[in-house]
């Protein structure tokens, strides 16, 4: 069988089920007194219907499988990281003591919780070789944003605040919209010929009104920039710094040093790299890690260690200020906490892994697919719909007819720089089958694409909406369907 188990989508209303009569729960006989009810509060109630436990269990049961989630099958959408996120980090996150913790609780009564985040720090530390970290921010936008506050604030200190940017064209939306947030003008800067950048573009940009470059690496062409150290040096040569968005941080764990590469602020995204669901907005966390020379400006409060007994600061005259109510999302940083504790030393096997089957899919797939830059890719590859166009097949079509073969569509159309993009990201949870049968369905939509381009245009056949008009979609969102 090419392709996963089907869904099923035919699922009636509450109240087209039931009968006059049927209960869905039972309470416990009383202990007390009965007591009449105020009149005022009876008479006709609400036209609900009459379920019993089964049936409505069902019902939201099955409502819940309409959604394709990394729990149901391979989610593969490049530069999200939809990784299977382990089930004990949600077990830790929903522990009482932390979940119920207040966030108003004296520090004597949150030292567990105040060193969770401490120790927690001092991990993304080591992980990414920049020494100072806050996990305050709550998205890796607003990581970048915190970045973009630093860069200006160390500008600023300095006596000469700058306004430029740069930003190679692979960059994710985000890079330049947080730039500009902050105020910056944003400098596009092209990327070269093998998909990365080239330190002559970057030195002929780099001036000093120019705060400094916002590079992602791997970048999100899933190549890693092989030439960031001598941009690193071109941009501190013009007393620039260096911001990396580390949301492809899954492809590095524990084998690239982002501190010796010369990075100088960098976001991490824990609702991608380190275990916690997401999509369809949030929560999220994007710790913001930094050169000792930055940390003054780290945002507050901070945790800091008195002898065995962990407390806040806020005394940081240099501080960009706070960035969330209390201390950001603190249960998406148990789970980051509870992944990295148990997975230890063998997180450089997760990025290893991620790397070996985004490789095994780009191989898999580069006799039926345009591949743009032919060469090893990090933990993402992008093809191209190119050889499908001459079908008249475009990178929607493919993407809506994957989901007939059970499988969530890669990302589309980006980065921006390839034409018909389509970005498959298989992460490290996959195994070798599951590639195997991605690659069977991608392959097979090639020759569909050939054969029967009419069945493309018109995907996806078997899931619960078939296809949208994606003008109105974005314009007039109706999320009931
Ligand atoms: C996801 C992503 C972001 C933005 O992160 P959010 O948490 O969605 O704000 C930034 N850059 C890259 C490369 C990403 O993949």
């Amino acid at each position: 069988m090419i392709g996963t188990t089907g869904l099923v989508f035919n699922e009636p209303l509450l109240w087209e089920l039931g009968a006059p009569g049927r209960e869905a729960y039972s309470l416990p006989s009383r202990e007390v007194p009965e007591h009449p009810v105020d009149p005022a509060l009876t008479g006709p109630g609400p036209d609900f219907p009459d379920l019993s436990e089964p049936e409505l269990v069902r019902h939201y049961t099955r409502l819940s499988q309409w959604n394709l989630s990394v729990d149901s099958s391979m989610y593969p959408l490049g530069s999200c990281t939809m990784k299977y996120n382990p089930k004990t980090n949600e077990r830790q996150a929903s522990l009482p003591g932390i979940a119920n913790a207040h966030p108003l609780l004296p520090d004597d009564l949150a030292q567990g919780l105040l060193r969770l985040i401490f120790d927690l720090e001092r991990w993304l530390a080591e992980i990414t070789g920049l020494p100072a970290v806050s996990l305050q921010p709550a998205a890796g936008a607003q990581g970048e944003l915190t970045g973009m506050l630093i860069f200006y604030a160390h500008h600023a200190a300095l006596g000469r605040p700058r306004t430029k940017i740069l930003i190679p064209d692979t960059a994710h939306g985000t890079n330049p919209a947080s730039a500009a947030l902050c105020g910056f003008t944003a400098v596009p800067v092209p990327s070269g010929p093998q998909g990365i950048l080239t330190l002559q573009t970057v030195a002929d940009r780099m001036d000093d009104d120019t705060a400094g470059i916002m590079v992602t690496n791997p970048n999100t062409l899933g190549l890693f920039e092989e030439n960031i150290r001598q941009v690193a040096d071109a941009v501190h040569a013009k007393g620039g710094l260096v911001y990396a968005d580390g949301a492809n941080m899954n492809a590095v764990l524990g084998v690239v040093d982002m501190g010796a590469m010369g990075v100088d602020v960098l976001h991490l995204n824990l609702h991608k790299t380190f275990s916690t669901p997401h999509g369809g907005g949030g929560p999220g966390a994007g710790p913001v890690c930094v050169t000792r020379a930055l940390e003054p400006y780290l945002p507050v409060p901070r945790v800091a260690r008195e002898g065995s007994r962990f407390t806040w600061r806020d005394d940081y005259p240099s501080s960009v200020g706070r960035l969330h109510a209390f201390y950001g999302n603190f249960g998406i940083l148990t789970r980051a906490y509870s992944y990295i504790l148990s997975l230890g030393a063998e997180l450089a096997r997760v990025s290893r892994l991620a790397v070996l089957n985004a490789n095994y899919i780009q191989a898999g797939l580069k006799a039926d697919y345009h591949l743009p830059h032919d060469r090893p890719c990090m933990h993402e590859c992008v093809f191209t719909d190119k050889r499908q166009q001459a079908h008249k097949v475009s990178a929607l079509d493919i993407a809506k007819r994957l989901i007939d073969y059970g499988f969530h569509p890669p990302t589309i159309y980006f980065p921006l720089v390839v034409n018909g993009a389509l970005m498959i990201e298989p992460t490290e949870s996959e195994t070798k089958e599951t590639l195997d049968q991605f690659i069977a369905a991608l392959r097979a939509i090639a020759r569909e694409a050939e054969q029967k381009p009419e069945l493309l245009h018109q995907a996806p056949h078997h899931a619960k909406l078939r296809r949208l008009d994606e003008v109105t979609a974005a314009r007039k969102p109706c999320l009931m369907g």
